[in-house]
């Protein structure tokens, strides 16, 4: 079994597109979300329907789909995530808006892994440091647990009750899942990745041979960011794609 693992699309079209002629390529059997499909991008109901035609096994929400979906009133978000939440509420399809608002909250389950947003146990927390990752791997049993919501492609890798390293896997890599050891996982964002990179990520997750494999893919980002200028969303939204941060 393969699992194509997403995160943080973000409504960017022509990254998604790439990652999943990447991923077809590769070939996987099921798909699993981490949230944050929408926000930012200026291509949220082509991305929906993107997503929506995948065979999903799990898919989380993320804070951007409460936010674009009336769950929440981006309260929490700066200035410009707002704005692009509630120009994303005005131009998304009802059945699309419909769709974010059922969507779960995590923690879930799949192919022996927990899916999550932010953290295992809370899907807003940021999971950036080593003091961040400790306090999940104590409050909850997993082997593997896959998040987003930094948009940073890492792992966090636990050890007899310490972090033993952390890893970025900036250009992509593969890293062997040792039994008896315990990872947090991060795909990295396919539609706005922040660590300078500015190529769309994500991950192939193998459990039976026991590895995942980061893979990052160059997609027209100008094009991504002359959207996002044209819809009339922040110009800065467009810019980072550019420079992957
Ligand atoms: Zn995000």
């Amino acid at each position: 079994m393969r699992y194509l693992v997403l995160a943080d699309l973000h409504a960017n079209l022509e990254a998604t597109e790439a990652v999943l002629q990447d991923a077809r390529a590769q070939g996987y059997d099921e798909v699993l979300v981490l949230g944050d499909l929408v926000g930012y991008g200026a291509s949220p109901n082509e991305v929906l329907d993107l997503v929506r035609s995948l065979p999903l096994a799990v898919l989380v929400r993320g804070n951007h789909d409460k936010a674009a979906s009336g769950i929440t009133d981006g309260e929490t978000f700066n200035e410009i995530a707002r704005e692009a939440a509630l120009w994303t509420r005005a131009v998304l399809a009802p059945e699309h808006a419909r769709y974010l608002r059922q969507l779960p909250e995590g923690p879930l389950r799949a192919g022996g892994a927990v899916i999550c947003h932010g953290a295992p146990l809370d899907e807003e927390e940021y999971l950036l440091g080593d003091a961040d990752a400790s306090r999940s791997f104590t409050r909850m049993e997993f082997d593997a647990a896959f998040f987003g919501h930094t948009h940073f492609a890492s792992v966090f890798h636990w050890h007899e009750g310490r972090i033993l390293h952390r890893f970025m896997p900036g250009e992509g890599g593969a890293l062997p899942l040792e039994p008896g050891k315990r990872y947090l996982i991060n795909p990295g964002s396919v539609g706005q990745p922040r660590d300078r990179v500015p190529m769309a990520s994500y991950l192939l997750y193998e459990p039976d041979r026991g590895q995942v494999v980061w893979r990052r893919v160059a997609y027209d980002r100008d094009a991504a960011a002359a959207r996002i200028v044209r819809a009339g969303l922040p110009e800065l939204l467009g810019q980072r794609l550019l420079l992957g941060m």
